[in-house]
C-alpha cells in the first residue's frame, strides 16, 4: 500500500476532504490540508475505519467521530456502563461522556458484530462556502482574499497570471482581462464552484502600507519561494510581514520544472525560519508548482480554500457596503478611478460612498474582466468612477444614505485629519510613550523590531528583552534580522506599532525621513545593557521623556505701552534668530531671569503675525506678565522631545 492524499483518499472513500480531515484529527495525526500526504499505514487504519465492514448480517450502524460512551452504548442497544465494562477490558477507562478515540470505537463496534460507518462530527466540519438557498440574513460565508508575497523574481506575476488565466470565472464574454488591484477566480471543488480573491498588487510593500493605514485586506499569505533560489532576503520580510498580520501563510514552491529546482533544500530553510512544513510535522502546508508550466496551482487552489473553510470566514451581503480601497488614480477622460474590495454588505451601482476624505456618487462599476456591472458583494474587487478626488490605497469606503450625508462624512473625515495632523499625525509610538501608557494602566504590549550586527548579537538581545519580567506588559518581537535598519523595518513597524531596536547597527537616511514620515521610533544602541535597561524601563512605565531646548531668538525691549484695556505691550527690536508666536520665552534683565512664560501675541506695526525675523520690529504680550524694563532681553525658545537615534 503507497503513501496518499489526503483529497484522494477522500474521494476513495466517498467522504469530503474536510470530513477526512476531522478523522485525521481525531486519529491524533491531522494533516495541514487536502494536498498533505498520509502515510501507507494511517491511510489503511482510515481505510478500516471509513469503509462499512462486509461481515455478514452484522448491522451497521452509523457514529460520529468523537462518539462519547453513551452515544456509543446507545448506537449498540446496550447500558452505558455494559460498553464502560467491555472498555475496561480492552484496557481502557473511560467516563460516560468521554469522548472516544475512533479506533477504539471501531475496535468495540468489532466486539458487539457492529458495522460502523463513522461520519465527522458536525463541529468539526468546517462550513464550505453558500450553496444556492443558503441563509438570506446574516453573516455568509465569503471568498477568501489573498495576497502572493516573496523575493523579486520567484514568480509572484507569473503565478497571478497564471492563476487568473486558467481559472476566470464562469459566464463571461471573451474573458477580456483588466488590471484592477485585485481579481476573481472560481474553483471547483467536489463539485461545488467556489471563489477566491487575490489581490494583484504583489510585494510586502503595498501589502503592510495598507495595514499601516489600518485595513486589514488579507486572509491568507501565499509566500512563493523559487525552487532553484531558494529563500532570500525578502522572502524572509514577508515572512514577518505575513506573521505581523497574522494571516495564515501557504508556501508555493515554484519553479520545479527547472532541472536544478530543490524543494527539499526549500523545506529545511523554511523549517529554519519556523515555517515548518507538514512533511516535516509542522503545520504549514508546502504546494510545489511550476507557475509557468501551471502545474500544482490547482493543488494550491484547493489548499487556499481548505485554509479558508477553517478560518470561516464570513460577510453580511445585506445593507450598505463597506470596503477597502486598493488602488487609485486619475484618469483623463474618466476622473478619479478606485478599485474597492467590498467587505460587507452590497455595493451598487448609483450608491453614494465616502472613500477616505473623497466623495461621490457611482457612475459606473466595473469588474476585473472590463463588464460593467451592477452590484458587488463581499470580497468581490471593483472598479467605482464618480469619485470627488482620488482615495488612496487603505482608505474605508463607507456607502452612504445619499450624496449629501457623503460629502458630510468626507468634510468630518477632513476635519479629524487635520486635526490630528496639527498634533502630529498618526501617533508616534516611542518608547516613552509605550511607558506613558502603561503608567496609565492602557499598553498591554510593547512589539519590537530588533535589528543587529551579527545573527549572534541579535539572538543575544532577543534573548535578554525575553528574559525580561513580562507581568504586567508583553513583549512581542515582530522581526529580528540582521544589518541596518531598513525602510522595510519602518514599514513593518508603522503596521504592527512597533518600536525599531538597533544593536550595533545604523538607520540610513532613507529609513530615518521614512520613520519620520511614518511616526516610527528608531533606537540605537551600543551596549546590550542600555538597550534592555530602556525597555524594561518603558514595560514599567518609568521611562520618561528627555527634553531639550532649542534656542529660537533673541529681542531687546525698547519702550512699554499700556493698550487702553490695560494690557502691557513690550515694543521689541529682534536682534538674533527669530521670535515666533505661543514659544516659550524668558525675560532677562542683564544676568537674572525676571519671568518666564509664553508669547501670547505678536504684531508687527499692527498686524497680527505667527513669527517675526531679526532686523525688525515687533509688539509683544507674554502672558501674565507686564513690568518690562527698556533694556531688557526676551529669549524665545522651543522645547523638543530628544529623539535619541
Ligand atoms: P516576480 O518578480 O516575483 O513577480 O517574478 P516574475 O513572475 O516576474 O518571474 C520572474 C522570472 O521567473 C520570469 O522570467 C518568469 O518567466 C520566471 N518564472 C516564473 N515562474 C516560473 C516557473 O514556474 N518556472 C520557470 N522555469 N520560470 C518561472
Amino acid at each position: 500500500m503507497a503513501a496518499t492524499r489526503v483529497s484522494e483518499l477522500a474521494k476513495e472513500l466517498g467522504m469530503t476532504t474536510a470530513e477526512l480531515m476531522a478523522g485525521l484529527k481525531d486519529l491524533g495525526v491531522p494533516a495541514a490540508g487536502p494536498a498533505a500526504i498520509i502515510d501507507a499505514e494511517t491511510a489503511q487504519t482510515l481505510r478500516e475505519i471509513y469503509t462499512p465492514s462486509s461481515a455478514g448480517d452484522a448491522r451497521s450502524v452509523e457514529l460520529a467521530l468523537n462518539a462519547t460512551v453513551k452515544d456509543l452504548a446507545e448506537a449498540i442497544g446496550v447500558s452505558a456502563s455494559e460498553v464502560q465494562k467491555k472498555l475496561m477490558q480492552e484496557g481502557v477507562l473511560a467516563s460516560i461522556n468521554q469522548r472516544l478515540d475512533s479506533t477504539v470505537i471501531r475496535r468495540l463496534a468489532g466486539v458487539y458484530g457492529i458495522s460502523l460507518k463513522m461520519k465527522a462530527a458536525p463541529e468539526a466540519a468546517p462550513t464550505h462556502a453558500p450553496k444556492h438557498g443558503g441563509p438570506r440574513s446574516g453573516p455568509q460565508p465569503r471568498p477568501p482574499v489573498v495576497t502572493i508575497l516573496g523575493h523579486v523574481d520567484h514568480g509572484k506575476t507569473t503565478l497571478l497570471d497564471t492563476i487568473r488565466n486558467t481559472n476566470v470565472v464562469s459566464g463571461e464574454f471573451g474573458g477580456i482581462t483588466q488590471h484592477i488591484g485585485a481579481y476573481q477566480v472560481e474553483v471547483e471543488v467536489e463539485g461545488e464552484k467556489r471563489k477566491i480573491t487575490f489581490l494583484d498588487t504583489p510585494g510586502h510593500a503595498a501589502f503592510s502600507a495598507m495595514r499601516a493605514r489600518g485595513a486589514s485586506v488579507t486572509d491568507i499569505a501565499v509566500l512563493i519561494v523559487a525552487a532553484d533560489d531558494g529563500v532570500m532576503p525578502q522572502t524572509v520580510e514577508a515572512i514577518d510581514h505575513a506573521r505581523a498580520a497574522e494571516v495564515p501563510i501557504i508556501v508555493a514552491i515554484n519553479k520545479v520544472d527547472k532541472p536544478d529546482a530543490n524543494p527539499e533544500r526549500i523545506k529545511t530553510q523554511l523549517t529554519e525560519h519556523g515555517l515548518v512544513p507538514t512533511e516535516y510535522g509542522g503545520d504549514v502546508e508546502c504546494v510545489a508548482v511550476s507557475a509557468l508550466k501551471g502545474d500544482g496551482i490547482d493543488e494550491l487552489l484547493e489548499h487556499i480554500l481548505f485554509v479558508a473553510d477553517v478560518q470561516d470566514l464570513k460577510a453580511d451581503p445585506h445593507g450598505r457596503a463597506t470596503g477597502v480601497i486598493i488602488e487609485a488614480r486619475q484618469e483623463v477622460g474618466r476622473g478619479a478611478v478606485a478599485t474597492a474590495l467590498v467587505q460587507q454588505g452590497t455595493l451598487r451601482n448609483g450608491d453614494c460612498v465616502v472613500c477616505g476624505l473623497s466623495y461621490g456618487k457611482i457612475k459606473a462599476m466595473t469588474n476585473d474582466r472590463g463588464e460593467r456591472i451592477n452590484k458587488a458583494t463581499p470580497s468581490m474587487p471593483v472598479e467605482i468612477i464618480g469619485l470627488s478626488s482620488v482615495p488612496m490605497a487603505g482608505d474605508r469606503l463607507e456607502s452612504a444614505k445619499d450624496e449629501r450625508e457623503a460629502r458630510l462624512k468626507a468634510q468630518k473625515r477632513s476635519e479629524q485629519q487635520r486635526a490630528a495632523q496639527l498634533q502630529g499625525g498618526r501617533t508616534r509610538v516611542t518608547l516613552e510613550d509605550i511607558s506613558r501608557r502603561v503608567r496609565e494602566g492602557e499598553a498591554k504590549e510593547l512589539s519590537v523590531i530588533v535589528k543587529a550586527d551579527v545573527q549572534g548579537s541579535g539572538e543575544a538581545v532577543v534573548g535578554a528583552l525575553q528574559a525580561l519580567p513580562q507581568d504586567e506588559v508583553s513583549l512581542r518581537v515582530v522581526r529580528c534580522g540582521v544589518g541596518n535598519v531598513s525602510e522595510d523595518d519602518i514599514q513593518l513597524a508603522a503596521a504592527t506599532d512597533a518600536v525599531v531596536l538597533g544593536f550595533n547597527v545604523r538607520a540610513d537616511q532613507q529609513s530615518q525621513s521614512a520613520a519620520e514620515r511614518l511616526h516610527v521610533d528608531i533606537r540605537t544602541y551600543q551596549v546590550i545593557y542600555e538597550l534592555t535597561e530602556a525597555v524594561e524601563r518603558a514595560m514599567k512605565g518609568m521611562l520618561a521623556p528627555v527634553y531639550e531646548e532649542i534656542a529660537l531668538g533673541k529681542a531687546e525691549v525698547r519702550a512699554t505701552f499700556r493698550t487702553p484695556r490695560g494690557v502691557i505691550i513690550a515694543g521689541c527690536y529682534v536682534t538674533e534668530g527669530k521670535i515666533t508666536r505661543n514659544a516659550d520665552a524668558r525675560v532677562r534683565r542683564g544676568r537674572d531671569v525676571i519671568y518666564t512664560g509664553k508669547i501670547d501675541s505678536l504684531k508687527h506695526i499692527k498686524e497680527d503675525v505667527r513669527e517675526i525675523a531679526q532686523g525688525f520690529e515687533c509688539g509683544m504680550v507674554m502672558d501674565g506678565y507686564g513690568d518690562y524694563k527698556t533694556g531688557d532681553v526676551i529669549e524665545a525658545f522651543e522645547v523638543r522631545e530628544v529623539q535619541r537615534l
